[in-house]
């Protein structure tokens, strides 16, 4: 579904992916994994054209990423690890406003669908409600069942419970337990190791802007063949 190819990208001097090459299958559930500052948000912003790489390439379906700036945006769906939610709008609107915007749906079926994302992600009784008033965990799942809305066939999301306080981290990790059970082609860097572990199909190990491990999570987390990745998993096990 999504096939990267000695994917390089620079800010000024600084190369941040240094020749990415995998690829993503449909249906697949991907852990990216790695230190801080290792390219990992950059490479997932590379993939949903928020940063234009330098070199190399990005297919979806065998389209090359440059060429469907618009139509990209109804396919890969992402979710930040601050929620950026709209917060001058209500729950119910931040999650009916892009498909209006951008999919032209009209608005009692924009209603229809948000409604029922709402009560998949447990927040039926928020839908009024504007995001100050939510709590980090309510927030991330609006931000997913906007992302949702858009029905999208790639789910992208970078740190999505780094920035909740630690009872909410598992509300969160169900909702994308329950979107996995979908079938939904997911991207998700984490530092939930014991989440990873579980859910992922595939681990991609990035240090240094290079994909360094991309390995069976049963085997990555027993025993990792790099020793970059031993010495990672020792810091955060
Ligand atoms: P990670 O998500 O693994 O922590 P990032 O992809 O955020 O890593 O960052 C990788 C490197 O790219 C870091 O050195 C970071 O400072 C740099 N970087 C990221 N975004 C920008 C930007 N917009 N401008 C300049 N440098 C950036
Ligand atoms: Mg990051």
């Amino acid at each position: 579904m999504i096939d990267v190819n000695s994917l390089k990208k620079r800010f000024g001097s600084n190369e941040v992916l240094k020749g990415i090459t995998t690829k993503i299958n449909k249906g697949e559930v991907i852990a990216v994994i790695g230190p801080s500052g290792s390219g990992k948000s950059t490479f997932l912003r590379c993939l949903n054209l928020l940063e234009k790489h330098d070199e190399g390439s990005i297919k979806i379906e065998g389209s090359d990423i440059r060429s469907m700036e618009v139509h990209l945006r109804k396919k890969v769906g992402m979710v930040f690890q601050h929620f950026n939610l709209f917060p001058h709008l209500t729950v119910l609107e931040n999650v009916t406003f892009a498909p209006q915007q951008v999919l032209k749906v009209g608005k009692k079926e924009a209603e229809k669908d948000a409604l029922e994302l709402l009560s998949a992600v447990g927040l039926s009784d928020k839908a009024d409600s504007y995001p100050s008033n939510l709590s980090g965990g309510q927030k991330q799942r609006v931000a997913i069942a906007r992302a949702l809305a858009m029905k999208p066939e790639v789910m992208l999301f970078d740190e999505p419970t780094s920035a909740l306080d630690p009872e909410m981290v598992k509300e969160v990790l169900q909702v994308m337990k329950n979107l996995v059970k979908t079938g939904m082609t997911m991207v998700i860097v984490t530092h939930e190791m014991g989440f990873a572990k579980e859910v992922s199909d595939r681990v991609l190990f990035m240090d240094d802007g290079r994909l360094v491990e991309d390995q069976d999570p049963a085997i990555f987390f027993e025993n990792p063949r790099t020793e970059r990745a031993k010495a990672f998993l020792e810091k955060v096990l």
